[in-house]
């Protein structure tokens, strides 16, 4: 159905409008944003913040902060204004210049929104990291990004900071968020309450071209050390956008994203996109709980809900009847990302919340949703969904080494084969390297397509469906985690010889981790030694990421090559016959 040449600048429904116009380009999605005052360039924290402060919605509740004893608090558009210009101002005063990364390891608290914000406007580069990690992770992070500040809790300085702080040379300030004004910090930290009391509260953001850098996430390939995936501010584009395209944002909408703000989606989705709609943000502080959430959706009245499938498949085990005591009148669109959504939950949403849950697509170098379920299109139970207004995706074939090219060609495959899911680069929020590491950026294209790492088919209708990943990362609870990383620290224990990492299925994490390790001669491999290790991964990896099973074993398949067959290891626990493996492995072994 096509309506005729129409105005962007006021859509009535995107997600409809959009998907049916031929005509979009990223030039519309820019300027549906303001920009810099006086042509002075893009940056995230005015599109975010500033331009709602200014006029009638600076008195709007940008953030609703729930609170993990009851507290709430409600910061206007005008309050975080003020806010993130004293954070500007600490960090200027602290000497961080543009460019410079400051980093976060906090729960979902309101210094963290004044941190990101705080953080864009001074052009440094904002790195968040997972709460639940351990000291390893956090330490190995920092030293990529060479992180000058760390803005942190007190708790979590003096379990994972203090005791690796000599070997973090680039650190130079901690920032701790619950140390009140006035109020003696530990040694070798400063309360940041302090510091903005002290600061002044008004702050003219600088000249920002919007391809500087100003998030950088860490993510996790099979091998090496995590990547650290670099984004400008014109991402704020595809923030924005896709806020539209794949979540319906409208005017007027409370918006819950329940990710952890550590990972991609609760930075771009939890912190970025519903503020530049100038919406009401709901932040909880609390860990998933059924009764909690079902209160939060009824009482805060939230419209539009992003979430994940482990926690709708949490949700599901308690069956439809806490759903429908709830008062969810409210609420009009939810979608879920991060992991293959069942089609069972995609039912359920229907019976027990009365909307289908919309799964959508997409990673932490892509910084937006690339493919999703929208509003305007039939949901697909089971399919991530198509890929939104702008973005050009393929099946590309693939082969035992990848996808397989012809003196740098590639071939697009047909609806209806499977394949790796390609991207054509072009969007605003694409990934601009990983730092450090321009060879790995690199091996990330092929024939002009940007490689996911990611097998789907596609139908004929265009839908994409997850398959599984080309490569061995676990994705346990949403987060993605890498084999290497947790092998590594094994390793580091004096009884062990070799460990080989692997996903596990399992119903509610859609993975959990899962270590086989082989045991130094003369150790005995017995259930005191497992738990000892289990302990030890949890301590030095953090409970989310280190090992939740853990067997012995007397050697490890590998290639001729020396790597360790991970996938052979998945098949003989799934108990998959030796003939199957062929589909799972394109490597010979010794
Ligand atoms: P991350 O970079 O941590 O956000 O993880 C991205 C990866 O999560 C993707 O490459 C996929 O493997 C997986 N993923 C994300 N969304 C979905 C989805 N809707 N269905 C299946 N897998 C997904």
């Amino acid at each position: 159905m096509h309506k005729g040449p129409r105005d962007w600048r006021v859509p009535p429904n995107l997600a409809v409008d959009a998907l049916e116009h031929d005509a979009f380009s990223w030039d519309v999605a820019r300027a549906w944003l303001d920009g810099l005052p006086g042509g002075r360039g893009l940056n995230i924290a005015h599109e975010a913040v500033d331009r709602h402060a200014d006029g009638a919605s600076g008195t709007r509740t940008a953030i609703r902060w729930l609170g993990k004893h009851g507290e709430r608090e409600n910061l206007t558009y005008e309050d975080l204004r003020r806010r993130t210009n004293r954070m500007a101002h600490v960090l200027e005063d602290l000497g961080i210049r543009r460019g410079d990364a400051v980093f976060t390891l906090t729960g979902r608290v309101p210094e963290l929104y004044a941190t990101a914000f705080g953080t864009l406007k001074a052009g440094a580069v904002l790195s968040p990291l997972f709460s639940a990690f351990g000291p390893e992770p956090v330490r190995q992070r920092l030293e990529i990004g060479r992180g000058r500040v760390l803005v942190t809790g007190r708790a979590a300085y003096e379990r994972k900071i203090a005791g690796i702080r000599d070997r973090l040379p680039h650190l130079e300030h901690v920032l701790l968020t619950d140390v009140p004004a006035g109020a003696p910090p530990p040694a070798g930290t400063l309360s940041l309450a302090s510091l903005m009391a002290d600061a002044d509260d008004t702050y003219v953001i600088g000249p920002t071209d919007p391809q500087e850098p100003a998030l950088l996430h860490f993510t996790s390939g099979t091998t090496g050390t995590p990547k650290g995936a670099v984004h400008v501010h014109e991402a704020v584009v595809m923030h924005h956008a896709t806020g539209r395209f794949a979540l319906d944002l409208h005017p007027g909408d409370i918006f819950w994203c329940t990710a952890d703000p550590g990972w991609v989606t609760g930075t771009s989705y939890g912190i970025i996109t519903p503020l530049t709609h100038g919406i009401t943000s709901i932040v909880d502080e609390a860990e998933f709980d059924a009764d909690r959430w079902y209160r939060i959706l009824s009482g805060e009245r939230v419209s539009v809900w992003y979430t994940a499938p482990t926690a709708v498949r949490r949700l599901m085990r308690l069956g439809e009847e806490p759903a429908r005591d709830a008062d969810l009148s409210a609420l009009r669109f939810v979608a879920s990302v991060g992991e293959p959504l069942n089609p069972e939950a995609v039912v359920w949403g229907s019976d027990a919340l009365g909307l289908p849950v919309h799964d959508n697509w997409w990673q932490t170098e892509t910084g937006g949703i690339m493919i999703a379920n929208t509003i305007a299109a039939d949901v697909k139970p089971g399919s991530m969904g198509r890929p939104l207004p702008g973005v050009e995706a393929a099946v590309l074939s693939h082969g035992p080494d990848g996808v397989v090219t012809h003196d740098g060609e590639v071939e697009v495959l047909p609806a209806g084969h499977e394949g790796e899911l390609a991207l054509r680069p072009g969007w605003p929020s694409m990934f601009r390297g990983y730092l450090h590491d321009d060879e790995r950026y690199r091996r990330c294209f092929a024939g002009g397509w940007y490689l996911t790492g990611d097998l789907v088919t596609r139908d004929a209708d265009g839908y994409y469906w997850f398959l599984g990943r080309s490569d061995d990362v676990i994705k346990s609870s949403g987060h993605l985690i890498g084999p290497f990383e947790v092998e590594s620290t094994l390793l580091e224990h004096p009884a062990v010889a070799e460990a080989g990492v692997i996903g596990k299925p399992d119903p509610l994490a859609g993975e959990i981790v899962k270590a086989f390790v082989v045991v130094k001669p003369r150790v005995r491999a017995d259930d005191a030694l497992s738990r000892e290790l289990i302990g030890f991964g949890r301590s030095r990896l953090g409970a989310a990421v280190a090992p939740r099973e853990l067997g012995f074993v007397d050697d490890l398949p590998h290639t001729r090559s020396g790597k360790i067959m991970r996938r052979l290891l998945r098949a003989r626990e799934l108990g998959l016959a030796v003939g199957d493996l062929s589909t799972l492995e394109g490597e010979e072994t010794t």
